[in-house]
């Protein structure tokens, strides 16, 4: 009985130091195929909207343009080599989406009341915005423009515009480009009341999740750049951060402006991180598109949306 007794003792140690030593194996294994399985997914990313994009957006000469690197999703191993040698922030902006399988975008970005209109100036990054409020006219010269390239920008529409050209609007969104609310009847907000100022967004809103299924939260454009801080504590409010612009294209307050005289204007004031005003139902602004995307692709910069350039700081 007593010799029994020690026996059993004396073997369990030896057998669970083989039970230890098989588990720390298999964690081992384990360990090894995540490490294995976390760097074919950060280097090998799903990638048919990355190749169009890489394509057409990142000419290989362009050093800043890569470095940019902020695009959508790391993808090739260079473009990520290149982020990673000038210790790009990893915040990866999510893209527009292509067509079809419509991404917002923009639903980690900070909502304040403070004014936003440039993104960061450290890197070659411009977000073109389009508002629409008159004609629809050009966009589908606009959305050509910009598919050609790969590009995706951010259109700030108003809920009376996409109530007018439900298609366009439509279109707009399945180009996978971003929305925003540019207000329901485009009143300067500055005159309004809080609870007129809500329902301007609101009203929008519900117009842009039902024709479009898209949401236009959270950027909002004030008509007219007519704001203040109560305007944007309120849009803030409502969920909206107020995006006003870096350079103004002058295609609506100008007339007769030219296709030449828009990118010369804009070419001539760009700058790392600006946000550009341009507008939907400008025919100037449709022709000169081709030029200033070439333009901007020769000096090495990147257009993105206004959620990804804000997300770059
Ligand atoms: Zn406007």
């Amino acid at each position: 009985m007593a010799s029994r007794k020690r026996s059993t003792p004396r073997r369990r140690p030896r057998r669970t130091g083989r039970f230890v030593w098989g588990l720390l194996q298999l964690l081992l294994v384990v360990v090894g195929v995540l490490v294995v399985a976390v760097y074919v997914s950060r280097f090998l990313p799903p990638a048919s909207q990355e190749k169009r994009q890489q394509a057409t957006i990142v000419p290989p000469q362009r050093e800043p343009a890569r470095r940019a690197g902020a695009n959508s999703k790391p993808s090739a191993p260079a473009q990520e080599q290149a982020a990673a040698t000038v210790q790009e922030p990893q915040n990866v902006p999510l893209t527009s989406g292509g067509s079809g399988d419509a991404l917002p975008t923009s639903a980690s970005l900070a909502v304040t009341s403070k004014e936003v209109d440039a993104g960061s100036s450290s890197a070659k990054l411009v977000a073109l915005t389009f508002d629409a409020g008159s004609s629809a006219e050009p966009v589908p010269q606009i959305l050509r423009a910009l598919a050609q390239r790969g590009l995706h920008c951010t259109f700030f529409l108003t809920g009376e515009w996409i109530e007018r050209y439900p298609d366009a609007a439509r279109q707009i969104a399945e180009a996978g480009h971003e929305l925003g609310n540019h207000s329901w009847s485009h009143p300067a907000f500055t005159s309004l009341t809080d609870e007129q100022i809500r329902e301007q967004l609101r009203r929008t809103e519900e117009i842009a999740l039902r024709v479009c299924g898209r949401s236009t939260k959270p950027l909002f454009r004030p008509p007219f750049g007519a704001r203040d801080e109560r305007v944007r504590s309120v849009a803030a409010d409502e969920g909206y951060l107020t995006i006003y612009w870096t350079i103004d294209s002058w295609d609506s307050v100008k007339k007769d402006i030219t296709p030449q005289m828009i990118t010369d204007r804009v070419m001539r004031l760009m700058r790392p991180g600006a946000i550009v005003l341009m507008h939907c139902g400008s025919e100037a602004t449709a022709q000169a598109l081709p030029q200033v995307l070439n333009a901007l692709d020769a000096q090495g910069y990147r257009v993105v949306t206004v959620s990804e350039l804000l997300r770059s700081r």
